[in-house]
């Protein structure tokens, strides 16, 4: 599911703010946001912004972000945490469209956040086509995927921040090396093909499998984690042959096999404890928060997925999802 960054959504609820007349919080889907008192009511519709959402410059309603350079971030007002923006549906042009769940980013100009990495790896190519790209969603934007994992055995990884990496064996010879959107470049100077013939890859990975992971590492992010060396930490297996996603014993296996770390699993739930597990938005906000071990860096967050490969009718796609800590999210610097 692609991530709508506006969107037409219903106000679940409102509250007030102790000690606040000016400013309620509302509820819209799994985010809480504060808004103007008596601009929205519960039940109402909403235009919805998430954050990393970067509001059009000209626009009259998106005057009062100038000072913050438009952009929607993680913040606390009066002590309330507040994701996102939430405007009556006046603001939006005529015509457009008023159905719940109506994507309007592209129609009221909004963008998208990207923080500019510098980035001097040396392109080979574009994505194989046959290999989905690595992504998850934010719980909080796609809270139907609770339903969809009630009472399957599952399993959560640590949420590593660094880069996606992902190498794809097309045939006896040719190893691809991608990182979240290319194809790069053999080289000496690429860390990710040196990872690969660190690992062997090349004629190690079972032909028509994508191996997909996290590169960590001094020079990735801030090296959260604070490795010594570059590492990479699978995370996904999918054989492009049979055109599905190895199951995550199927992928722990592979990788034991081929010697390759895997993303840290904090909790394996199966059987009665899988059955009668409250599945809550508020349970994986608090599974979500926490340090990287031996580090003073807040975890990024987790990654939810079912031991069992599942479609999901909620994301049209996979059944996995992220849940981003919040702590992380206030303490974001860039
Ligand atoms: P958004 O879609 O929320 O705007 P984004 O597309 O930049 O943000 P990320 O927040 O980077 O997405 O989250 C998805 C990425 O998380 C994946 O592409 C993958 O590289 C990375 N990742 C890190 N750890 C894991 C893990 N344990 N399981 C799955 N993916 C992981
Ligand atoms: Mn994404």
């Amino acid at each position: 599911m692609e991530r709508k960054l506006a969107s037409i959504q219903r106000v679940e609820s409102i509250t007030a703010i102790a000690g606040a007349d000016k400013i309620v919080k509302a509820r819209v889907m799994g985010w809480d946001v504060v808004v103007k008192k008596d601009e929205l009511a519960a039940d109402a519709a909403c235009v919805f912004f998430e954050i990393d959402a970067v509001l059009p410059d000209g626009a009259a309603w998106a005057e009062f972000m100038r000072p913050r350079g438009f952009r929607l971030r993680t913040v606390r007002l009066r002590g309330v945490l507040s994701q996102g923006l939430a405007l009556p549906t006046s603001i939006l042009p005529e015509g457009a469209p008023t159905e719940l769940g109506a994507d309007v980013t592209s129609l009221l100009g909004v963008t998208k956040y990207e923080p500019i990495l510098p980035d001097t790896r040396e392109i080979a190519g574009p994505f194989p086509t046959r290999v989905p790209k690595t992504d998850e969603i934010r719980l909080q934007s796609a809270l139907g995927v609770l339903d969809e994992i009630r009472g399957q055995d599952f399993v959560i990884t640590t949420k590593l921040d660094g880069t996606s990496l992902t190498f794809f064996r097309e045939s006896e010879r040719e190893l691809v090396v991608c990182s979240r959107n290319w194809a790069l470049r053999e080289g000496d100077g690429s860390r990710e093909w040196r990872i690969a013939r660190a690992l062997d890859l090349g004629t190690k990975l079972p032909v028509g499998v994508a191996l997909q992971g996290e590169l960590c590492g001094p020079g990735i992010q801030k090296n959260p984690l604070g490795l010594a060396a570059l590492q990479f930490f699978a995370f996904s297996g999918y054989h492009t042959i049979e055109g599905r996603y190895l199951i995550h014993d199927e992928l722990f296996a592979l990788c034991a096999e081929l010697g390759v770390t895997t993303v840290p699993v904090e909790h394996r739930v199966e059987g009665e404890a899988a059955r009668t597990f409250e599945h809550t938005l508020e349970r994986y906000l608090e599974l979500a928060r926490g340090r990287y071990p031996g580090t003073t860096s807040h975890k990024e967050g987790i990654v939810v997925r079912p031991l069992r490969e599942t479609r999901s009718d909620t994301l049209s796609g996979r059944l996995s999802f992220k849940v981003i800590s919040n702590e992380f999210l206030l303490a974001e610097k860039d």
